[in-house]
């Protein structure tokens, strides 16, 4: 009898929707208003690979040194250089990242003995095509391509915005240089 009542009297449909309703507090509410609100991500996130500049000079960090290349189990990095005849020093001629078989792992970072290589904590890295996600030394340098593909793939088009948790012309203190 109790059981025939309870559906006679749609108990069940009533405690459902008595439930829907009681979350419907803002307060309750989780869902993460993206992109309008950006998510904080961790602070060690491992995330779109950027080239440092010296902050003071302008010019590029990276020593040609190939050992992000040599670290990287993917084999996804590839450095391009020349030997300066009056220096002697190798001169980064090009750098290429694909992002597509990345892992994150982070060990390329680990390598890199002048902190010019840096998985930093933009996650925006989708593109439309896959040659998209090969990034160029142009991108890892100057425009920080994760927010720009994911937005357009017009390399052209401005940076967005947007609220990151660390700047985008954020430069890391090499360890070399601390103490
Ligand atoms: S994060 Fe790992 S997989 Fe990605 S480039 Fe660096 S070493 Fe290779
Ligand atoms: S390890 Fe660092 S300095 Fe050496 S080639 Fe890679 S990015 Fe350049």
């Amino acid at each position: 009898m109790n059981s025939f009542l309870r559906r006679l009297f749609l108990a069940d449909f009533w405690k459902g929707l008595i439930l829907t309703f009681r979350t419907q507090n803002p307060k309750n509410v989780y869902t993460e208003q993206y992109p309008l609100e950006r998510p904080m991500v961790a602070e060690r996130y491992r995330g779109a690979p950027r080239l440092n500049m010296n902050p003071e000079t302008g010019e590029t960090l990276c020593i040609s040194c190939n050992l992000c290349a040599l670290a990287c189990p993917e084999n996804l990095i590839v450095v391009g250089w020349h030997r300066d005849d009056a220096t002697r020093r190798k001169v980064l001629t090009t750098f290429t990242y694909d992002t597509s078989r990345c892992m994150f792992c982070g060990l390329c970072e680990d390598a890199c003995p002048t902190d010019c290589l840096e998985l930093t904590q933009d996650f925006e890295m989708a593109s439309y095509t896959r040659e998209g996600a090969i990034w160029d030394r142009h991108r890892l340098e100057e425009e920080h391509g994760c927010a720009i593909s994911a937005v357009s793939n017009d390399a052209t088009s401005a940076p967005p915005v947007f609220q990151t948790t660390l700047p985008w012309n954020y430069v890391r203190t090499p360890s070399h240089a601390v103490g």
